[in-house]
């Protein structure tokens, strides 16, 4: 059975954008595989990425970091978003590092560490701008004096401190530096109630590229290690077949609505693919996809399971090939994302299960 379309994953460009960054940033890199590596699937990412010198994985779940352990990946990890009644007896004995944000997560993961008789790693992360995870206030010398105490009891060993910046995609320096300064503080106060961290770290793959003071002794790698950033490759080739194709006169009405209609004579070629696959429906009357060697423009409505090309005079034929999103010249997810109002992440997590994954090298058509 053939799937509607192909995302081909080439870990050649992952691993050649890990020794890009790490040239740049000049600090040791953790790659960031949370969302099955953002959609271009962990497991393999990350041994690419291990391959190519990255010494931490990050992931948000529990789930996603068991997953790396299972495949046998041995690298150090971090989890970083837990229900307060998570596992963690599963993540001290894959030796995963737990993030702890709030006390309720600290009593639980020392109470966990006490059954296995073993020590939990964690790292413990300050609230220093972005308002969602991460102690702040009066929160945080409580959460650190805390897990002092449960370190001279052996439950736990601090082995870091974190936090995540707020506005780096925008390079908004004003706003880094006040993090970055808020972050210095939190790592002081840490140190005051006699905790030792010795990985201290704040910067996401913007930071890491454009400033230098966040970067401290590990910088978190996503959305750069697919591929966006200066001098980067995007390592996802988004790619399909005509499945249709038909002449049609001027003043012919495209899909629903329909809200396009043809100025003149032309060929349409039907992909099948649509917002269930993860085109986004916000792209229309911008959108455009590679077919024969040129940008072609996506006319009238993204349905959820196809959209027609306007392929004007081109010879198209049923079965030829499509690039929807790769590399330059064809569309990029940053074209996709700019002509939906949205960020290449979520373009890139956001390519629907009927899509088959493939690792390899993509053709342009
Ligand atoms: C997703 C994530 C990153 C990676 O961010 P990019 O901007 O994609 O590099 C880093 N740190 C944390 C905490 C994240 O959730």
């Amino acid at each position: 059975m053939s799937a509607p379309g192909e995302a081909v994953v080439d870990l050649g460009a992952i691993a050649a954008n890990l020794r890009t960054i790490a040239a740049m940033a000049r600090t040791p890199l953790m790659a960031v595989v949370k969302a099955d590596g953002f959609g271009h699937c962990a497991v393999p990412v990350a041994r690419a990425a291990v391959a190519a010198g990255a010494t931490w994985l990050g992931t948000t779940s529990a789930a996603e970091a068991l997953e790396l352990r299972d495949a046998g990946l041995t690298t150090p990890i971090l989890s970083w978003l837990h229900p307060v009644d998570e596992d963690f007896g599963r993540l001290i004995d894959t030796r995963v590092d737990i993030s702890v944000s709030s006390l309720p997560h600290l009593h639980a993961v020392a109470a966990a560490a006490r059954l296995r008789g073993t020590p939990a790693f964690v790292q413990l992360k300050a609230d220093t701008g972005l308002s969602r995870n991460g102690a702040i206030g009066s929160d945080w010398p409580e959460l650190t004096a805390w897990a002092r105490k449960y370190e001279k009891d052996d439950g736990v060993r601090v082995r870091g401190v974190w936090s995540h910046l707020a506005n780096a995609d925008a390079h908004d320096d004003t706003a880094v530096a006040a993090q970055v300064d808020a972050f210095e503080e939190a790592v002081q106060a840490a140190r005051a109630t006699g905790l030792d961290p010795r990985l201290l770290h704040l910067a996401n793959s913007a930071a890491a590229l454009h400033a230098p003071r966040t970067r401290f002794d590990l910088c978190r790698i996503g959305i750069a290690l697919y591929g966006f950033g200066p001098g980067l490759r995007p390592a996802m080739t988004l790619g399909s077949r005509v499945v249709n194709v038909k002449r049609v006169p001027a003043g012919t009405g495209i899909s629903y609505g329909p809200d396009h209609v043809t100025a003149r004579p032309t060929t349409l070629a039907l992909l099948p693919l649509g917002f269930a696959d993860g085109l986004p429906r916000a792209a229309q009357g911008r959108a455009e996809v590679w077919l024969h060697g040129q940008r072609r423009p996506i006319a009238g409505r993204i349905a959820m399971d196809q959209c027609v090309i306007d392929a004007g005079d081109l010879p198209v034929r049923i079965g030829d090939p499509v690039t929807v999103f790769g590399d330059e010249p064809a569309p990029t997810a940053a074209d996709w994302a700019r002509w939906a109002g949205t960020n290449p992440h979520e373009i890139l997590t956001g390519i629907g299960a009927r899509v088959g994954r493939i690792l390899g090298k993509a053709a342009n058509p």
